[in-house]
């Protein structure tokens, strides 16, 4: 990926010296739960604290997220802890509950970037929004899928997107939950140079052990941040429990990333 970055993107004006860090639980599950992990993130290098509310569960009869209730915990961890806040939104209703409680960073899900009928809905709510919309990768391979949702977007005048690469589901047997397509994350920063990618290894392994070697490549391959999952309880957590860490192994994988730019 190294043509990219010809232009100051909104990762540039951010003024990091280190790739973009988003994390925090996959699911808001109580208020208590979402205060706890913020208060545990909020003097490391996380800038951007993540917890899906409304969750786009594979099938029914799991945890589908505490709705929008979890909007004015996360607007108490911006009041508590200074921190920003990102969640997925999956409609247009999402996204305008999302924006009348400032959540900063709004992300389309997996298997929302599959439907464009879905995009075009979430493009239209967020029309000329200075909100940060990152677009995960569809859940099957398909590069003019998630190259069509880009560009529903950029129609809509949103001046900070990015996508986050989060891996494919396969039938091949394979160790990762989703495998990750190096080849086709570099293709879609060749046709966008200057959209901000960011790696997802918690969606892209399923397994906690193995998060610091995704990392690792993704920041070889020059990708410009990562979003990890990150839970007081992994264990229990209420969805992705064998995926999640916790804050103190988050830390210490972003310690052996070695995340922080030398400074001459
Ligand atoms: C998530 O980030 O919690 C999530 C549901 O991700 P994905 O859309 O990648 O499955
Ligand atoms: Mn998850």
């Amino acid at each position: 990926m190294e043509n990219k970055k010809e232009m100051r993107t909104w990762l540039d004006d951010l003024g990091l010296d280190h790739p973009l860090v988003i994390a925090g639980p996959c699911s808001a599950e109580t208020e208590e739960q979402v205060l706890k992990i913020a208060h545990e993130l909020k003097d490391t290098d996380v800038n951007y604290y993540r917890a899906g509310i409304w969750k786009p569960r594979t099938r029914p009869g799991n945890f589908e997220g505490v709705g929008h209730l979890g909007l004015k915990w996360l607007q108490k961890v911006k009041e508590e802890t200074g921190m920003k806040t990102a969640t997925e939104v999956a409609n247009a209703a999402h996204v305008k509950l999302a924006l009348e409680h400032d959540i900063d960073l709004l992300w389309i899900g997996a298997r929302s970037t599959v439907s464009p009928f879905i995009v075009q809905e979430i493009a239209d709510a967020l029309e000329g929004t200075d909100k940060i919309v990152l677009v995960k990768n569809p859940v099957n391979p398909d590069l003019p899928l998630w190259l069509g949702a880009i560009e529903r977007l950029y129609s809509s005048n949103i001046k900070k997107l990015g996508v986050i690469h989060r891996g494919f589901s396969t039938y091949e047997k394979t160790k990762y939950r989703n495998k990750p397509k190096w080849q086709l994350a570099i293709e879609l920063q060749r046709r966008f140079p200057d959209l901000p990618i960011i790696n997802d290894p918690s969606h892209i392994t399923g397994k906690r052990d193995m998060i610091f070697d995704v990392s690792q490549t993704a920041l070889d391959l020059n990708f410009d941040g990562l979003m990890i999952e990150t839970h007081i309880d992994p264990d229990n957590a209420w969805s992705d429990a064998a995926q999640q860490v916790t804050p103190s192994t988050l830390v210490q994988i972003m310690e052996d990333l070695k995340i922080r730019k030398e400074t001459d």
